[in-house]
């Protein structure tokens, strides 16, 4: 095992790097502070192929492997959390599932406006009365000749709004439970698709997180993503493929809040010396460090074997709940050695340390990663 990225990895992570210090940078506090989402940035993200980084180059994609899907996440975020969440959405859980479930024709007709950001996507499975147990969504699906009729709401949902389609997950057979869940690629705009208005988080502005209604939503038969009933393992397997982009997102998070902090306890003297000359401030930036590379390793480990096959569920959820963990506490860090000037408003850290907290909520709290991760153990 070669623990060391290769060339090609290292080529893609400096080009992402540059498109982020270039083109992602310089309008990430007039993202945050407008709320804007930002149609130039991913129109241009589409452009280098990022909206299809992990979808095979024959439907559009770049073709590129999970290890290089989480370092342009990562550097993505490092220069904008929400944009990287905008494109971690439309990668891990679109194109992916597409890829993974899609029917020919689906891939073909879908995947090359998808990978280049002609069209955007989104995953709606979440629902007012469903957050955390997701299979108990009330949304419906019922047959009529070549159509399932879709009635339902959706809340929460990243890029609506900005999305021509949509991953919708309802029941077809809602005596069957989980197993009577079925997985729709829905087209948007639609008139029996009624959104509501932009939801406003404390972190992720621009992102864009929409509530809507499908009042008797028509869908084609042929639009069903896998077979009737599989939607739900559908969803369990693109969260799992989503939780890998959190964790890559929130390392993103973490890596630029220690930049800073770096800059800062370098140039900023006090008793006559700069901060870093202080040993309390030394140890912060070390553990910090420390945390920083174990969320890193643990994040390529499990891009590895979810790329060779060979991962469980386990794998995508601790590294998503250590990296979380980590942007939380690393954002804390930052903004405890920049002191007054990182609680203000237009400090980085300050919009870090708010950006961090919705990487332990969204795909799966913390403790639902554990539930995973527990569940694995003992069934050993
Ligand atoms: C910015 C943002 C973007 C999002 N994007 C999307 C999206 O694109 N698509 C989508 O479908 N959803 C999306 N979501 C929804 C997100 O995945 C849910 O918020 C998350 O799954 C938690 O559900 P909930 O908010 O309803 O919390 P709840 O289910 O109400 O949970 C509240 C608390 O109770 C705990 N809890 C629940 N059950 C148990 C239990 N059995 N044991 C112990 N503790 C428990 C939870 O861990 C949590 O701490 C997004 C949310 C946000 C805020």
């Amino acid at each position: 095992m070669d623990l060391d990225l290769t060339k090609g990895h290292r080529t893609f992570r400096d080009k992402v790097r540059h498109f982020s210090e270039e083109e992602v940078l310089p309008v990430a506090r007039e993202i945050d502070e407008k709320d804007l989402f930002p149609d130039d940035v991913i129109t241009k993200a589409g452009k280098m192929g990022l909206l299809g980084i992990i979808t095979p180059k024959e439907y559009g994609g770049m073709g590129k492997d999970l290890i290089s899907y989480v370092l342009a996440i990562e550097e993505i975020s490092k220069a904008s959390p929400s944009v990287a969440l905008t494109i971690s959405v439309n990668n891990s859980l679109i194109c992916s599932p597409l890829v993974h479930f899609g029917s020919e024709e689906q891939k073909t007709e879908y995947l090359p406006k998808l990978a280049s950001g002609e069209w955007l996507g989104s995953f709606a499975l979440t629902e007012p009365g469903a957050g955390t147990d997701a299979g108990s969504l009330s949304t419906t699906a019922n047959r009529e000749n070549d159509s399932y009729i879709i009635n339902g709401s959706k809340m929460f949902i990243t890029n609506m709004g900005k999305s021509s389609m949509i991953l919708v997950f309802a029941k077809t057979s809602p005596e069957k439970g989980t197993r009577g869940i079925s997985a729709f690629l829905v087209r948007a705009p639609d008139n029996a698709l009624v959104t509501e208005a932009v939801l406003e988080g404390m972190g992720m502005r621009g992102s864009q997180q929409m509530s809507f209604q499908m009042k008797n939503l028509r869908v084609p038969i042929q639009n069903m993503l896998g077979k009737e009933g599989e939607g739900f393992k559908i969803g369990l397997w693109s969260l799992n493929m989503g939780r890998l982009g959190i964790a890559a997102q929130a390392l993103g998070i973490a890596q630029a809040a220690l930049e800073d902090a770096l800059e800062y306890a370098s140039k900023r003297e006090q008793f006559g010396r700069p901060l870093s000359d202080f040993q309390a401030i030394q140890f912060r930036l070390a553990d910090m460090a420390i945390e920083i590379e174990a969320a890193k390793s643990m994040i390529i480990r499990a891009a590895w074997r979810m790329e060779k096959g060979s991962a469980s569920p386990s794998d995508p959820a601790m590294a998503k709940l250590l990296a979380s963990h980590v942007a939380i506490k690393v954002s804390g860090d930052a903004l405890t050695i920049l002191g007054g000037r990182g609680y203000l408003k237009g400090s980085r850290v300050e919009k870090l340390y708010r950006d961090a907290k919705i990487t332990e909520i969204y795909e799966g709290t913390s403790d639902v990663q554990r539930m995973i991760i527990a569940r694995q153990l003992l069934s050993r």
